[in-house]
């Protein structure tokens, strides 16, 4: 334990007291654990409202959960003895093994002694006095330590719509986020899905296959890519194991962390027909690729009608009826400027007899009854309603933890009108706490284990620094926490992200403030944590 802290434990009776607490314990959590003890060999202890780690692969146990990113890449590239020691069976990796992954990792690391489990954080106050964090659990429970770090996740605050009438619904109802462990059946039964994201693009198709009948409930029209999951064969497996370290150098240097690099070129560079033939290439090659075909596709508004008129013509020749497909092909924003899905067999599940589409925007839900949903046009009967309707993203996971830096100051009130913070690491006011892909960093804009190592990595160093200082705090300045705020919005004020109404704008929360959260380009932001580093920890002010 550090020297600066035990002598404190007399003032803390009642509290546990640690040198670090870690808040969260899915792929953050765990490798800040790591880091902790097992690196810089200080006291870490995690707290994580679940019955077992994994976070996100924890709790998002719906039909057809499964990963956008690819497996290879899906995994922590920090240790070479992980990535020997897994073999992943296929390109896109499901929930389920996922999540044995993460038991393996942290059985691995022998993680699990300092979790403790269901214990799910409703404050965490800073006590200058003392200069601790004070962490009380809905279980009871009362910890304290130094340092504070966030491993909550962007995406693990389910967003649940406020439709009236839900308390009547007779049926069952379920939020892909929180989805029960033993699982739901669906056989026989009618079923209604609401939201076509991500998550309600992976689970339709499994959903439609085991239920009697679909109602997909659509308000937003979404563009997706085939994924083409497959079997992983010897050959790529071997490939993966012998060159690992060229792929991690790629995740690393490219702007959304994935493991393949962004061609050069522009849309307008190739003529018509060269261009159909790329799209056509990467549509069966499958997965995220397509957006790397071309580098303007995120910043020229032009570019991306082309990109977003391909998707769409797809989308009519796959759905046979032209009513369906005209309200699935009607989408409002640009390709990409929204997280971009990936599927099997999404679009082909409405050619199926026994689901049906509702088109909310031309009939709003007015209420859910105790029989089904009633739209303004009807009403459609249902035993099971299923909302994927995403995230409180982002800053929902760090509201609900009571936040309160010096003076009581709460975070909730800090960033009522938006998140603003340094590096996406921390925030003025809030000394010795640390948010691990928090807003204003690249995190969901990226294959997020390559931010999420970034993170627990530089933290660790930083932490480091302070303990080797023989400082007792480090927290931004308000000067640097303005200039980098400026700097987010710059940056992505130069692409297409901020024109439409996505979560990463907080716009489907109704109440939040518009304000992009993420910042988009990997590299450019990790060369500017490495150069505040060097510089002597530039913008952050240690007190001794
Ligand atoms: C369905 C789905 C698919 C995704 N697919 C991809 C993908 O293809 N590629 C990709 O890069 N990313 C994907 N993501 C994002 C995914 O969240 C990250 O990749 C990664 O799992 C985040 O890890 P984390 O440890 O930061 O957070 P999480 O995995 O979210 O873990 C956070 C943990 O904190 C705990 N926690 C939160 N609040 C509290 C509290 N108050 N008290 C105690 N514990 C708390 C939670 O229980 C959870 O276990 C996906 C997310 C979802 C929801």
């Amino acid at each position: 334990m550090l020297d600066a802290v035990s002598p404190l434990a007399a003032t803390s009776t009642e509290a546990k007291l640690y040198d670090a607490l870690i808040i969260g314990a899915g792929f953050a959590g765990m490798y800040q654990l790591h880091s902790l003890r097992d690196r810089l060999g200080i006291s870490a202890h995690v707290l994580e409202a679940g019955d077992g780690v994994g976070g996100t692969w924890y709790w998002n146990r719906y039909p057809g959960a499964r990963c956008d990113s690819e497996s290879h890449s899906y995994c922590y590239h920090f240790s070479d003895e992980l990535v020997q020691g897994w073999e992943w069976s296929e390109r896109y990796p499901s929930q389920p093994e996922i999540l044995r992954y993460l038991n393996y990792a942290a059985d691995k690391l022998d993680l699990k002694r300092d979790i403790t489990f269901k214990a799910r954080v409703v404050s965490a106050s800073y006590d200058e006095g003392e200069n601790l964090w004070h962490v009380r659990t809905e279980q009871g429970g009362h910890y304290a330590a130094r340092f504070l770090i966030t491993a909550v996740g962007c995406l693990s605050s389910a967003n649940l719509p406020k439709i009236d009438g839900i308390s009547d619904f007779q049926g069952k109802w379920y939020h892909t986020g929180e989805w029960p462990h033993e699982g739901v059946d669906f056989s026989g039964k009618r079923v209604g899905v609401i939201g076509t994201g991500s998550t309600g693009i992976q689970a339709i198709p499994v959903v439609a296959a085991a239920a009697k009948h679909l109602t997909v409930f659509q308000r937003t029209a979404n563009y997706s890519i085939p994924a083409r999951n497959a079997p992983l064969t010897d050959d790529f497996k071997k490939y993966v194991r012998e060159n690992f370290a060229e792929i991690r150098d790629v995740m690393r240097s490219t702007v959304n962390g994935h493991p393949w690099r962004i061609a050069d070129r522009s849309v307008f560079d190739v003529s018509d027909e060269e261009r159909d033939k790329i799209f056509e290439m990467a549509w069966e090659k499958g997965g995220l690729r397509l957006r790397a075909e071309f580098r303007d596709v995120l910043t020229n508004e032009e570019a991306n009608e082309v990109v977003s008129a391909f998707l769409k013509k797809k989308i009519g020749q796959i759905v046979k009826d032209p009513a369906k497909a005209a309200i699935l092909a009607d989408i409002d924003h640009g390709f990409a400027t929204k997280r971009p899905p990936i599927d099997t067999g999404y679009f082909e599940t409405y050619n199926r007899d026994n689901v049906a589409l509702v088109n909310l925007r031309a009939e709003p839900i007015e209420r859910i009854t105790a029989t089904g949903v009633k739209t303004s046009k009807g009403e459609y009967p249902l035993d099971i309603i299923v909302f994927a309707t995403g995230f409180d993203a982002m800053t929902g996971p760090l509201f609900n933890l009571n936040i309160a830096g010096r003076n009581g100051l709460a975070l909730r009130d800090v960033w009522r009108e938006g998140p603003r913070s340094y590096l996406g690491l921390q925030v003025v006011g809030f000394p010795n706490l640390f948010t691990i892909t928090g807003p204003g960093s690249p995190s969901v804009l990226t294959n997020m284990i390559v931010s999420i190592e970034h993170h627990v990595e530089w933290i660790t160093r930083c932490m480091q620094h302070v303990v080797a200082s023989n400082a007792q705090t480090i927290e931004t300045t308000q000067q640097a926490q303005d200039a980098w705020v400026t700097h987010v919005n710059a940056v992505a004020d130069m692409t297409l992200f901020p024109s439409c109404n996505s979560w990463y704008l907080g716009a489907n929360v109704p109440g939040k403030p518009r304000v992009f959260m993420p910042l988009p380009g990997f590299p450019d932001y990790a060369q500017r944590c490495s150069d505040v580093e060097s510089n002597d920890y530039r913008g952050f002010e240690l007190t001794r």
